[in-house]
């Protein structure tokens, strides 16, 4: 899995293993950092998901707090 735009806190690789194809964020629940072994929690997930959507709408020209 190289295509989760995620970014592992403890090594900053971006490649994780999912149990399974991710459909929602549940699914990536629980993704295990192919380098370090890190597991990813919903939680963190959530909160870089947040981010970058905020980062695409800032790109997209929208003000965000
Ligand atoms: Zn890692």
């Amino acid at each position: 899995m190289s295509n989760i735009p995620f970014v592992c806190k403890k090594c900053g690789s971006t490649t994780f293993k999912v149990a399974s194809k991710p459909k929602s964020l549940d699914d990536i629940d629980g993704a295990v950092c192919e380098k370090c072994g890190t597991k990813m929690t919903k939680k963190e997930i959530e909160s870089q998901a947040r981010n970058i959507a905020l980062d695409a709408l800032k790109k997209a020209g929208l003000k965000v707090k």
